[in-house]
């Protein structure tokens, strides 16, 4: 009887022992609720993406629409080990903007995808956790344009707009930093599906560590110029995590898109990423993969 209750208790305690492990041990919070994507069908992409990482549980919080009071807009960003931006609108109140500069300042990670980078121009710290970004007024004045020349990056300080794209096109993500967790093992090219291709991005630029490129070719309307699409910005004690993939729904069903907001995210949170295997359906260098 009591070797059969010591069965039991071992039993039960090896069920909860691959429950615990199984279970996400990670937090992380997107803010969305304005946007000039379509972020009621973003999110759930993004929540998705980052739930079946098996690492992350995911709250969101919605902002008021455009135009209205802003000023109870207040996200508890330190209950989290990473924020995950898909907003882009009106300006957050000055206590809003000071927690997440201290969050991320305390060691908190965020993670911007495409059009988040588009907000807050006129948000010093703000630019500078995110390291480049698009439109917004953006200009000469934000930073210089970053891109990959004759095998190193060069910062270009030449006048102009921040952020421009040409039409929607599959295109290739080139690692220029396969040691990174984020990209490691990745192979060295891999086809993302249609999405826009952002580039021109200009911003403060500072601390950033580039890992992947793409080709804005001028057949399809870009800057010519490798841009870049997968990087890396150190603020404070915090990790910022940046990818101007990630235009539509459709964009990010992209496997390589997911993995790499996966990676990107955890690597925000905690410095780390796990899992280092590729999952089978990642794409290669001409061939696109998407999940439903
Ligand atoms: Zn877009």
């Amino acid at each position: 009887m009591t070797r059969f209750v010591s069965f039991a208790v071992v039993l039960l305690i090896s069920a909860f022992a691959s429950f615990a492990l199984a279970a996400p041990d990670l937090k992380a919070l997107i803010v969305d609720g304005q946007n000039n994507h379509d972020w009621r069908n973003t999110t759930p992409v993004l929540k998705a993406g980052l739930e079946t990482s098996g690492r992350f549980k995911v709250d969101v919080a919605t902002s008021p629409t455009n135009g209205q009071d802003m000023s109870k807009f207040a996200p508890k960003f330190s209950d989290y080990d990473a924020v995950v931006s898909n907003y882009n609108g009106d300006p957050w109140s000055k206590d809003t903007q000071q927690a997440l500069v201290e969050y991320v300042k305390g060691g908190g990670g965020l993670v911007i995808v495409h059009a988040a980078n588009n907000s807050f121009g006129d948000w010093k710290e703000y630019n500078e956790m995110i390291g480049l970004g698009g439109w917004g007024g953006r200009n000469e004045k934000s930073g210089p344009y970053v891109r990959f020349k004759d095998g190193k990056f060069v910062r270009d300080t030449s006048p102009g707009g921040g952020g421009s794209h040409g039409a929607q096109h599959p295109f290739q993500v080139v690692i220029r930093d396969g040691e990174h967790p984020v990209t490691k093992g990745m192979p060295k090219e891999w086809l993302h599906v249609q999405d826009e291709l952002y580039d021109r991005l200009r911003g403060p630029a500072e601390n950033m560590t580039i890992l992947a490129t793409s080709y804005a070719d001028p057949a399809q309307g870009g800057s010519g110029e490798h841009e870049p699409m997968i990087f890396t910005v150190d603020f404070g004690k915090g990790r910022v995590f940046h990818t101007p993939m990630g235009h539509s729904p459709e964009a990010m069903r992209c496997v390589g898109f997911i993995v790499t907001l996966q990676r990107g995210a955890e690597w925000a949170a905690t410095g780390k990423v796990k899992e280092e295997k590729l999952p089978d359906d990642f794409p290669t260098a001409d061939k696109t993969s998407s999940r439903n």
